[in-house]
């Protein structure tokens, strides 16, 4: 625990280090970044810095670690599992303005950006070079790299491309000790241990990426996107299976039921097919000549799947109106409810009926609605709880249904986050997925990053509750525990 003295002292010490504009302690500033786009839970930091360069960041670590000041890193604050959750006792190092994009090496396939920088910005700053960066969160306009990196984040391309981990070549991070250190290398293979495969999707436990070197993919000289109309959800993940199973990789599977079509049309009126009880967007890119002959064997397995209507995007302007009903869809919800989570998990593609299945009876067994859009081909789930926090109750009905389709995705072989990070919101599930062990395994590399445990401390871990003690190796049950007085979870 950590005193508002020991605030206090960084905060003298940084008044010298850092230009006064950095520095944010006004009560109602320090307000606007009390969340992240995980909005019931919030805490007002300490003291946030907007760090004006990565000496910024490494000198304002540097007191933190001197003091024991816990710090939170935040780039712009999208993330969905409360991740960036200020610490009301520590720093809130915000990276935003960290916005250069240093290199662009087409022919090394690279570019080296600042954290700050956003996603989309560095497709736009390499498209003209024939490359772009494939790792496209629907957030993809306004999230950061930094925070990219931090939760190893996807997007509907990741089926075909990968998540952010296969693309990062290196980082430059301040560690939780302050001291400025390059994981990975630009060369194809690095000896000893892959500490930047460790610091990728680490939740900004292990420090603060200050530069990321990425890796660039080569626009594919094809596209093709076809919109399918299904009667259910059950014809849809048919037909996603059967185009997987047939050997095919397109570069993205998207599907939404008819509670998220609905929402998407109130919002943006994308015009997706009548009636629809469930569409895919199914996209494929490569060499022309193979996409071609790959997206005919696409339509035919839709149809076979009893698509009644699909439709093939004959530019890029009718690829995009595709697109805009997805792309809109977590945003578009509010239309249909006053309040929603966005749950986030993972499940083997083959599970996909039989889950939304049994997600629809949990939800009805609890008069709750859930509105489905996520990346099918990789089984990746993102179910919408619709629910009214002014209706008695029902804030808390919407938390056990969602809890209850993590259960639902761990009794089927998947994980409790495909990636928008466990964060604040998911530590209380871990121990459900990993045993003790496990979970005292990753303590250990935790604890190596950052000994005393300042480096966004309470997130990923379902740390002891106890007054006093600290995440690091199990010491067997404790004497609260053992006379049932105080649970650890
Ligand atoms: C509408 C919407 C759609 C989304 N769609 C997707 C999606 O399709 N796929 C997906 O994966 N996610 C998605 N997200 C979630 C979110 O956008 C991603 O997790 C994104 O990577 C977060 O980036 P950020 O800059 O906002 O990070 P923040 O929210 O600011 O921080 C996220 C985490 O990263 C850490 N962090 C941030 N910067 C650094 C740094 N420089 N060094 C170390 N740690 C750092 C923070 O401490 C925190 O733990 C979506 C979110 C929204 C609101």
């Amino acid at each position: 625990m950590t005193d508002t003295g020991s605030v206090a002292r960084v905060l003298e010490r940084l008044r010298v280090q850092l230009p006064e504009a950095a520095l944010v302690t006004d009560r109602t500033r320090l307000r606007t970044y009390e969340c992240d786009g995980l909005l019931h839970y919030r805490v007002i930091p300490a003291l946030v810095v907007l760090a004006g360069s990565a000496e910024h960041v490494r000198t304002t670590v540097a007191a933190c670690a001197d003091e024991g000041v816990p710090f939170v890193a935040r780039g712009s604050g999208t993330g969905l599992s409360g991740g960036a959750l200020p610490h009301a006792d520590g720093v809130l190092i915000v990276t935003s303005q960290l916005r250069d994009i240093r290199e662009v090496a087409p022919q090394d396939q690279r570019a080296v950006v600042d954290p700050g920088v956003i996603n989309l910005a560095v497709s736009q700053a390499t498209r003209p070079h024939g490359y772009y960066f494939a790792p496209d969160p629907s957030s993809q306009q306004i999230c950061s790299i930094g925070g990219n990196v931090a939760e190893n984040s996807g997007g509907a391309h990741c089926l075909k491309y990968g998540f952010t981990s296969n693309h990062v070549l290196s980082v430059d991070l301040v560690t939780p000790q302050g001291d400025s250190v390059t994981l990975g290398t630009r060369a194809p293979d690095a000896p000893g241990y892959d500490l930047l495969g460790t610091v990728v999707g680490s939740e900004g436990t292990l420090g603060v990426a200050t530069s990321v070197t990425v890796r660039l993919v080569r626009s594919p000289e094809s596209v093709q996107t076809l919109l399918a109309g299904f009667h259910s959800t059950d014809d849809a993940g048919a037909a996603t299976s059967a185009i997987i199973g047939s050997g095919i990789v397109p570069a993205a599977i998207e599907m939404m039921d008819a509670l998220a079509i609905e929402a998407a049309e109130a919002a943006v009126s994308c015009n997706y097919p009548d009636g629809a009880g469930a569409v895919l967007i199914v996209e494929l890119d490569g060499a022309a000549e193979e996409v071609e002959h790959e997206f005919a064997e696409v339509e035919r397995l839709c149809r076979e799947s009893h698509a009644f209507e699909h439709r093939v995007a004959a530019d890029d302007d009718e690829r995009a109106a595709i697109w805009r009903g997805r792309k809109s869809a977590f945003a578009a919800v509010g239309r249909i409810s006053p309040d929603y989570i966005v749950q986030d998990g993972v499940i083997p593609r083959t599970a996909l009926p039989e889950v939304l299945r049994e997600m629809t009876r949990l939800a009805d067994e609890r008069g709750i609605r859930v509105a489905n859009v996520f990346h099918a081909g990789d089984g990746n789930l993102h179910p919408l709880v619709l629910f009214d926090e002014s209706v008695p109750g029902q804030g808390d009905q919407a938390e056990d249904l969602s809890g209850a389709i993590l259960d639902l995705c761990l009794a089927h072989g998947g994980s409790i986050t495909g990636e928008h990070g466990v964060g604040s919101d998911k530590a209380k599930h871990m121990p459900k997925m990993f045993t003790a062990a496990d979970l005292d395994t990753m303590q250990l590399v935790r604890c190596a990053f950052d000994p005393a445990g300042i480096s966004n401390p309470g997130k990923i871990y379902p740390t002891p509750r106890l007054c006093g003690e600290r995440p690091g190796k199990h010491q067997g049950e404790h004497p609260l525990q053992a006379a049932g007085v105080a649970e650890v979870f």
